[in-house]
């Protein structure tokens, strides 16, 4: 592994460095003996040195026997004794004198020359400062990139994609709330990373890859974490996205160290994030090839059709656009086993928020189900922001605990982005927004079999919403009927016919409305069967494969004039649907004009308070149908 050939060199350099260290102050230790120039002269008139080597600064040389009478100190001696025999080298600074050599040569005495410099000592400090120096830099610079992350990250050569190693992930399928079917699906993987033994001797078929599909935010990071962390096996996860901008050749390089790695630490999962970064569709590709990222994904390809899933490794992978894929990656033994996660639903929701309320102190009046319904369309992570926020807004107040007040402002925060109330919108937008949305709330109140209307505002949040008519519940319904659709269509139209009655003109405002209803027309028209006109017949195939391997996805299976026909049955029902809002509305003008002014003033009402004002206007109503009758 990477981490370890590294650390181990480090420890090389610090050893090397050690042992010139000891090195060194060994030979300083054994330096010679260090004796007078006047005893060097009588040693050496007495005849008890030989090997002399002289420098201009020195003598140095070696003292043939101890025996040497009162020439030397008895402390030298004693050190000389300490050395033994053979090792008795001394050496003295030289004084000026001139005669030296002549003595030497009639004494017969051996000697030799040296140049001043201890060159061996200079390249010795020399090298050794270096290495010195390169090995506390080496550490330093080890220990910046290690604190980068956290405890495993580890860099695999020197790119930047990185492959994140954790030995224990610690997420278990406890910390995963709402996607219980994908959790149901994983459960298997889990057993057999667990127990490959047992399924081996079965000769069970193991899934060689798992695909994620999910939009962002579901929780797909979180529950391949989780199968990791349940199985207790290692979790190598890279990222599509970080092999991208590398040079050529250096992608595949590094999927082949992965597998390379995750195979010795089998059993394991590789998990590899955001997939379609790395496997869009070969064929298409606007500025045509990208050699780095196609060489990455057949070294991909490659590495997962050489291995056999019996050795226990579990290839996962995420993407929110299956459909962009390279169709070669989901074939069989490659990504065949999808996995989808779904928008959890109202108790999905419920159960994510208790799983992210954990360690929230939550007030007496908090309830979560509540929050859960109002927040439709949230995924996991937008609720985990929900309960965060919430948490930051109760600390902004100082409360001992977060409050339903808490959680209302941080859906409303998040709904549609932070509140701009600083944002200033003229007074005839405004009119128009509070006539639109009141449209919405008259018509939603009005009519039979529809969700009660929870919340109206006008004020302007983050782009596209102006205002906003919350209903209770807006989804979560396995069934509707007709006239239920019809009314829905209604609601939608309110805001729209709302703007036509009153300004005689119409504004950009509705477009997402509209979008809606035509969307609804069309599903009651091609899929439900509802249109006399077309039959029963459906016009859409419902069940379409999530992972379309061609075009051939778009082709319809009905005739021109089909087409034609449910378009224009399309436009009956919202033609329909218009005329019976705007009766509707015209007989209700007061109750549309009470509820804008209200709007107007206050920005915000709630849905107990638009039933009391409904409620007032029909009881003014009253006396007067009764007078007319
Ligand atoms: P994805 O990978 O699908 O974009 P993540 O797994 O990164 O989503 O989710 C981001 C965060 O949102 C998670 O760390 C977790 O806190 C929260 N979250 C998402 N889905 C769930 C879920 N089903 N249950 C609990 N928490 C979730
Ligand atoms: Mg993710
Ligand atoms: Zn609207």
């Amino acid at each position: 592994m990477g981490e370890r050939r590294w650390q181990i060199s480090l420890w090389y350099v610090l050893a090397a460095v050690f042992f010139l260290v000891l090195l060194y102050s060994y030979g300083v230790h054994e330096a010679p003996q260090e004796i007078s120039y006047s005893q060097f002269k009588a040693l050496l008139n007495a005849g008890k040195v030989t090997d002399l080597v002289l420098t201009p600064e020195e003598v140095q040389g070696r003292l043939t026997d101890l025996e040497v009478g009162q020439i030397l100190s008895a402390e030298q001696v004693a050190h000389f004794r300490r050395w033994g025999q053979r090792e008795m080298r001394f050496r003295a600074v030289r004084v000026e004198d001139p005669k030296l050599v002549e003595l030497l040569e009639a004494k017969g005495v051996p000697f030799a020359g040296r140049t001043a410099s201890t060159w061996l000592m200079n390249i010795l400090s020399w090298v050794l400062s270096a290495a010195l120096f390169i090995g506390i830099w080496l550490f330093v610079l080890r220990r910046l990139a290690g604190s980068g992350g956290p405890g495993g990250l580890m860099a695999v050569g020197r790119s930047r994609a990185k492959v994140y190693v954790e030995s224990e992930t610690k997420v278990t399928f406890a910390d995963v709330a709402g996607i219980d079917e994908a959790k149901e699906e994983l459960r298997e993987i889990v057993e057999f990373l667990r127990t490959p033994e047992r399924f081996r001797r079965l000769g069970g078929k193991i899934p060689k890859g798992v695909l994620l599909v999910g939009a962002p935010g579901t929780g797909k990071t979180l529950l391949a974490r989780a199968v990791a962390g349940e199985a207790k096996v290692p979790f190598f996860s890279i990222s599509g996205s970080e092999f991208v901008e590398l040079f050529v050749g250096v992608g595949a390089a590094r999927v082949r160290d992965l597998f390379e790695q995750a195979k010795q630490k089998a059993p394991c999962i590789v998990f590899i994030d955001e997939l379609d970064a790395l496997g869009k569709s070969r064929a298409i590709n606007p500025l045509g090839t990208h050699d780095e990222r196609e060489q990455t994904l057949n070294q991909l390809l490659v590495e997962m059709d050489g291995f056999d899933p019996n050795v226990g490794v579990i290839i996962m992978a995420a993407t929110n656009r299956p459909e962009i894929l390279d169709p070669a990656l989901l074939r069989a033994g490659r990504f065949d086993r999808h996995v989808v996660l779904d928008r959890p639903d109202v108790r999905g929701r419920e159960a994510i928020l208790r799983v992210h309320t954990r360690n929230v102190k939550l007030g007496p009046d908090v309830d979560l189900q509540v929050v859960a319904q109002r927040t439709p369309g949230f995924v996991g992570a937008d609720l985990a922001n929900v309960v965060n926020e919430a948490a930051l807004l109760a600390a902004r107040r100082n409360r001992e605990y977060v409050t339903m007040q808490d959680f209302d402002d941080a859906v409303d925060r998040i709904i549609a982005g932070l509140e701009r109330k600083s944002r200033v919108m003229s007074p005839r937008e405004k009119r128009i927004v509070a006539y639109h949305e009141a449209g919405h709330a008259v018509v939603a109140s009005l009519l039979p079999n529809v969700d009660p209307v929870r919340k109206i505002s006008i004020i302007p949040r983050g782009i596209g919403a102006l205002g906003y008519t919350q209903q209770l519940p807006t989804e979560d319904r396995y069934l509707m009927t007709r006239s239920e659709l019809e009314n829905r269509l209604a609601v939608l139209l309110g805001g729209r016919v709302a703007e036509e009655m009153v300004f005689g003109d119409v504004s950009t405002g509705a477009q997402d409305d509209l979008q809606k209803a035509t969307d609804i027309a069309l599903a009651m028209v091609s899929r439900y069967g509802m249109s006399e006109a077309l039959g029963l017949r459906t016009f859409e195939s419902e069940r379409r494969s999530l992972f379309l391997e061609s075009a051939a996805a778009s082709r319809r299976d009905y005739s021109e004039a089909k087409a034609a026909a449910i378009d224009a049955e399309v436009e009956r029902i919202l033609k329909l649907a218009h005329q019976r809002v705007r009766e509707l509305l015209q007989a209700h003008r007061r109750e549309l004009e009470t509820v804008a002014e209200w709007l107007l003033e206050k920005e915000v009402l709630e849905g107990d308070q638009l039933r009391s004002l409904l409620e007032q206007c029909a009881a003014q109503r009253e006396p007067r149908t009764a007078a007319g009758s």
